[in-house]
């Protein structure tokens, strides 16, 4: 510690430093207990196909405080990561979220055309334990690997590329769906598009944003989906907040979304509210 070497080592520190990390520390603890007691909760966003209609969900974790308000996860996982929690929670996001999906397909809710999309850290990705949970899983709730999707970022391709490749290959001949998340926003060179087997690119959200008032997100955006078309790769736009988003991303020949123009994320209760296909035709009258 700084204080068992004398106060002289305080100036090593401005008082921002020392106040960061306080914070950081009162954070350990707190996902510690958080951990422990169960304090996590999963989200459900829709994602919708070209005509609107649901074709799954994305799982985002959500952390309550005593408020009501939420920890974001933007803030949390990625302290999660550097401290060496996030295979804890990634775990519990797999488990959790497997559960629910079998529930729901018990409940005769989830669609079989359907995909749940489960966010992994790239540090849970490349552990050595991750595919044998992964298929402990499926094994275990008696689920369809082709209903699961597991989003990973580029930052994965950091590691190891030839150790990757090959657990990309093992769940992909599982049946699992691979997708690329925040797609553009990495280190990712585009060769690795060609020899990796991914099946659908996430355009970030940071390109769509202003997509109708800056020419040069709409030229990424536009050049993403032409490069996915050509190498039979999915797309999906993120961030779709607004019908004119929808409809230029249309346009433009993207046709998966998920954005809060089709639904923010919410908890599962909701999620069966709001995303029920019921066979009562006049329902959509
Ligand atoms: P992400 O995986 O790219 O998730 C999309 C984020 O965009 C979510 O933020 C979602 O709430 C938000 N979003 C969705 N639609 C819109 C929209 O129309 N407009 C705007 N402005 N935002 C939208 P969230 O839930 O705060 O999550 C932030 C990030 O935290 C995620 O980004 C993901 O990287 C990470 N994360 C969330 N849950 C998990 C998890 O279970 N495991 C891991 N490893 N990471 C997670
Ligand atoms: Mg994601
Ligand atoms: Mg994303
Ligand atoms: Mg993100």
């Amino acid at each position: 510690k700084a204080k068992d070497a004398g106060r002289n080592t305080y100036r090593f520190y401005s008082p921002e430093m020392q106040a960061m990390s306080d914070e950081r520390m009162l954070m350990d603890k707190a996902m510690h207990d958080a951990i422990d007691n169960k304090e996590f909760e999963l989200y459900f966003q829709p994602q919708n196909s070209f005509d609107g209609s649901c074709i799954g969900a994305e799982v985002l974790i959500r952390w309550p405080r005593v408020d009501g308000s939420f920890t974001p996860p933007g803030v949390f996982i990625p302290l999660a990561e550097e401290i060496g929690l996030i295979t804890g929670i990634g775990d519990w996001v797999m488990e959790e979220s497997f559960r629910q999906l079998s529930i729901w397909i018990k409940e005769g809710f989830w669609q079989s055309h359907w995909k749940l999309s489960i966010n992994v850290s790239a540090i849970q990705f490349q552990q050595a334990e991750f595919l044998v949970a992964l298929e402990m899983l499926l094994t275990k709730y008696a689920l369809s690997a082709k209903l699961i999707d597991l989003e990973i970022t580029e930052s994965m391709l950091l590691g190891d590329l030839t150790v990757s490749r090959k657990k990309m290959n093992k769940i992909r001949e599982l049946g699992v769906f691979l997708s690329i998340d925040d797609f553009g926003t990495g280190y990712s060179s585009l060769k690795y598009l060609k020899t990796l087997p991914i099946n659908r690119l996430k355009i970030d959200q940071s390109f769509v944003r202003d997509l109708l008032i800056d020419s040069s997100d709409a030229a990424i955006i536009a050049a993403i989906i032409a490069m996915a078309k050509a190498l039979d790769i999915e797309v999906i736009a993120e961030g779709v907040e607004t019908e004119e988003h929808y409809c230029e991303l249309q346009h433009m020949g993207c046709d998966r979304f998920q954005g809060y123009y089709f639904g923010r994320p919410m908890p599962a209760v909701e999620f069966v509210k709001n995303f029920s296909v019921t066979s009562d035709p006049t329902k959509y009258i």
